[in-house]
């Protein structure tokens, strides 16, 4: 027994359970997803919307 990284309910850590370590396919794509997210987050070189400077 192990504990899932993402929700902390413990979870098994053998073959029967696909998912693992997580618990659940959720658990395993939320984590994936934060990942991803951290991994590929591209800064902006955009400015912020609605300065109202220069309009018109
Ligand atoms: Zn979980």
């Amino acid at each position: 027994m192990g504990s899932c990284p993402q929700c902390g309910q413990s979870v098994r850590l053998d073959e029967t359970n696909p998912w693992r370590p997580f618990c659940t396919e959720r658990c395993k794509l939320l984590d994936l997803g934060e990942w991803f997210s951290g991994s590929f987050a591209i800064p902006s070189d955009e400015p912020p919307h609605g300065d109202g400077s220069g309009t018109r």
